[in-house]
């Protein structure tokens, strides 16, 4: 019998795109609507220079209602990717939902699938890690999966709560990401205390 230990296992951030990454737009089909914001490319790459890794999770049902393909996706995602580098950044995963929202699939946000997936690739620890998103199916996938959640302000104009509270908001991704480190710098004194030396513990730099 295999058993992943969960000290052996990696944390992430898992990233919402349109809106969090990017501004929000309802269909983004081509490459001329995508635009990254502003600060997208500085908090990806803090998220960088730590151990956590950066995946990207994303809905894309305008495949499924034949408004954009596969192709056109690839080329605003290369897009995406060439900006990213520019800011000497970079997304260590992307996976897509092409489905139709009334397909029923086990990926489409908030259903888990694509987190489950994510974490088989990169032997990844949902509940040791974190979904920003600006929607309340991003909190809704953050729960299911148990990780900690973060809602953003920066995209979909806001949602009434109903009783989907994230564990944290903040205006953008980059007020996320050091919202993050603190959480991560946080966990590191405990460890710190639980070995009751500080010899051997990890330094989290907060920037
Ligand atoms: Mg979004
Ligand atoms: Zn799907």
């Amino acid at each position: 019998m295999t058993r992943t230990s969960s000290a052996r296992r990696r944390r992430a951030v898992f990233l919402d795109r349109d809106g969090t990454v990017s501004e929000y737009v309802e269909y983004c089909c081509r490459p001329e609507d995508f635009r990254l914001l502003p600060w997208a490319g500085q908090a990806i790459r803090t998220l960088n220079e730590t151990q956590l890794l950066v995946v990207l999770a994303t809905n894309q049902s305008a495949i499924a209602r034949g408004l954009l393909t596969m192709e056109g996706l690839a080329a605003i995602h290369e897009k995406m990717r060439q900006e990213l580098t520019r800011c000497g950044a970079r997304l260590d995963g992307i996976y897509v939902c092409p489905h139709h929202p009334d397909a029923g699939c086990v990926c489409r946000k908030p259903e888990v699938g694509m987190l489950r997936q994510a974490a088989e690739h990169h032997q990844i620890s949902l509940s040791e890690s974190y979904v920003v998103g600006d929607r309340r199916l991003d909190v809704l996938l953050g729960r299911a999966a148990n990780s900690t959640t973060v809602l953003v302000r920066s995209g979909h104009p806001l949602e009434p709560a109903n009783g989907v509270v994230p564990d944290h908001e903040a205006p953008t991704l980059l007020e996320a990401v050091q919202w993050i480190l603190r959480q991560e710098a946080a966990r590191a004194k405990r460890a710190v205390r639980r070995l009751g030396t500080a010899t051997s513990a990890t330094e989290i730099t907060v920037r």
